[in-house]
């Protein structure tokens, strides 16, 4: 009841006065009574509605669980409509915030690459779009150009392409028409570029680098605003070649899943085999215990029933000589039935021990595949692909300890020249030296890894900018001083870097991107020297 309607002008006996007014009074007291307590249980509904919204969407997005937990508290502890409504607005500013992340994530919007200098996957797909005309080629093709994110680099991209069109026919083959529209083709300069690049950046598997040099001369030869027939060939001939650098692995592990299949099989018949003797053993058994009793039976109604010695005696010792040849055939039986389970027993555990070894070195094969996977052979270090991998479970971390997480990427300065100048031998050699500098000069806890070509990665879990400066400008320093002594002289080299932080809503993609703008920056500031961003 409220304040006012103490004074109402009612009666003991609830009666009501005679005057108008009061009357209209008392009726609005009462009509506002009944607002309020409409007002308050739709608050209490929407109060309870934004509790479960709450609970449903917590766990859903790091950035929102701050903004959802403090709403399920104040709720709790009870708050008034101003209160209510500016919470109501922090969420939805989150949730806001929340719809953009997720949009720039939206697969129909490729993400942003790592580097300028990765080469753009629209141009290959305009290239392979009119190299596989028919229709179904063209659906594949759109297909995996909408999801990007089903490759998250170009060797996934082509091993995608490599699986898709593997066993498709080439048009361009005998239709020269179209060779030449596509040759002529304004992009074709730049389709020579991302081979390029991509021939640079890419682990080419050991049986496959001559033919890498071959083409990335002849590429280079190409000074012409086009690129001819046979090379356009050529380059799908070796992507096509490299996707199926993987499929001896993948056959040797069918080969093997076959051989266990067949073996679980026999295994299977084996044991059936074993309690089917048990299960005959127990039949005859009871077959013979039947037999017994039945001419136990017998005996005992011929006895009951004799009245002379003499034949009674006679059919006791004949029904006797058929229950002992009876247990003896049994027994017989018996023995055969049990050196034949045991023979299929022993059988048994000589294939459950094959077994085992052929698994453990199954095991051991694996575990030396998916190693051989991620290690560049060249340098022993991990290569992009581990990287990418690491690079997952590090942000994973910063993310949910925040603890500072940074990010260097190395580029050694004129490669070319050394390569130029000494031999490609000799550009391996110094790969391989500096990859040991940057590993043995870090902490265990950092990731080095080779990005591709003479670029370098390096992450840095629970270390801020500032110290990753230092490590860097030690590295740099180091390897300014060193000497690379080769057979019959010695030669040095210098390496620029980029350095960022992570930094609170970054993407793997933002990080690099400063990095890779610091390494730039780094160069045209005349190299050998570090750039943080
Ligand atoms: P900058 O200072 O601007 O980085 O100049 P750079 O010459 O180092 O850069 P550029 O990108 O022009 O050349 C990189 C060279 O690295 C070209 C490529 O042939 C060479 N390269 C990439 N991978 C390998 C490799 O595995 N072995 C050898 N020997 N050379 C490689
Ligand atoms: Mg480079
Ligand atoms: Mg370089």
């Amino acid at each position: 009841m409220t304040f006012l309607s103490k004074f109402s002008n009612r009666n003991k006996d609830g009666e009501q006065s005679n005057d108008p007014w009061r009357e209209k009074y008392l009726n609005l007291l009462d009509q506002q009574e009944q607002l309020e307590q409409t007002h308050k249980e739709d608050q209490n509904l929407l109060c309870s509605v934004i509790v479960r919204l709450a609970i449903v969407a917590s766990g859903f997005d790091p950035q929102l669980e701050p903004n959802l937990q403090r709403i399920r508290h104040s709720i709790k502890a009870g708050l008034n409509s101003a209160e209510l409504k500016r919470e109501l607005d922090s969420i939805s500013e989150a949730l806001t915030n929340y719809k953009a992340v997720q949009l720039t994530e939206s697969p129909t919007i490729p993400p942003p690459k790592q580097s300028v200098q990765q080469g753009d996957p629209a141009l290959l797909f305009a290239f392979l779009q009119q190299r596989y005309p028919l229709e179904r080629q063209q659906l594949a093709l759109l297909d995996l150009q909408n999801t990007p994110e089903s490759w998250h680099d170009e060797q996934e991209l082509f091993s995608s392409i490599n699986k898709m069109l593997a066993n498709e026919p080439i048009s361009v083959s005998g239709n020269s028409t179209l060779v030449s529209a596509i040759a002529t083709a304004p992009s074709s300069k730049k389709i020579t570029q991302y081979f390029l690049d991509f021939l640079e950046r890419m682990d080419i598997p050991e049986t496959l680098r001559d033919h890498a040099a071959l083409l990335k001369v002849q590429l280079k030869i190409d000074e012409t605003d086009s690129i001819n027939d046979s090379l356009l060939e050529d380059i799908v001939a070796f992507l096509l070649e490299l996707g199926s650098e993987n499929k001896p692995k993948q056959q040797e592990i069918d080969l093997f899943l076959a051989q266990i299949t067949d073996q679980l099989a026999e295994l299977g018949k084996a044991v059936t085999g074993s309690s089917n003797a048990a299960i005959r053993l127990s039949l005859n058994r009871n077959k013979l215990d039947d037999s017994v009793s039945e001419q136990m039976n017998e005996l005992q109604i011929y006895s009951l029933n004799a009245t002379q010695l003499e034949p009674l005696k006679d059919i006791i010792s004949s029904q006797i000589k058929q229950i002992t040849q009876e247990i003896q055939l049994h027994r017989k039986q018996e023995i055969i039935e049990r050196e034949q389970a045991q023979h299929a027993l022993t059988e048994l555990c000589l294939r459950l021990n094959e077994m085992e070894h052929e698994t453990t070195d199954l095991k051991c094969r694996l575990q030396t595949a998916s190693r051989q996977a991620s290690i560049d052979p060249l340098t022993g270090l991990p290569n992009r692909y581990a990287y990418n991998e690491r690079v997952k479970t590090d942000m994973a971390s910063w993310l949910r300890y925040h603890t500072p997480l940074c990010l260097l990427i190395w580029d050694i300065d004129h490669f070319k020249n050394i390569n130029d100048q000494y031999g490609h031998q000799v550009g391996d050699q110094v790969l391989a030296f500096i990859a040991n500098m940057l590993v043995v000069n870090c902490r265990e806890t950092d990731f080095v890894a080779r990005f591709g070509g003479e670029e370098f990665t390096m992450l840095l879990p629970h270390t801020n900018k500032q110290s990753a400066f230092k490590l860097a400008h030690k590295l740099r320093c180091r390897i300014e001083q060193s000497q690379i002594n080769l057979e019959d002289m010695a030669i040095s080299v210098t390496i620029s870097g980029g350095i960022t932080q992570f930094l609170k809503g970054d993407l793997h993609e933002t990080a690099f991107a400063r990095a890779d703008a610091a390494l730039y920056r780094a160069k045209t500031l005349g190299r050998n020297q570090c750039c943080i961003s």
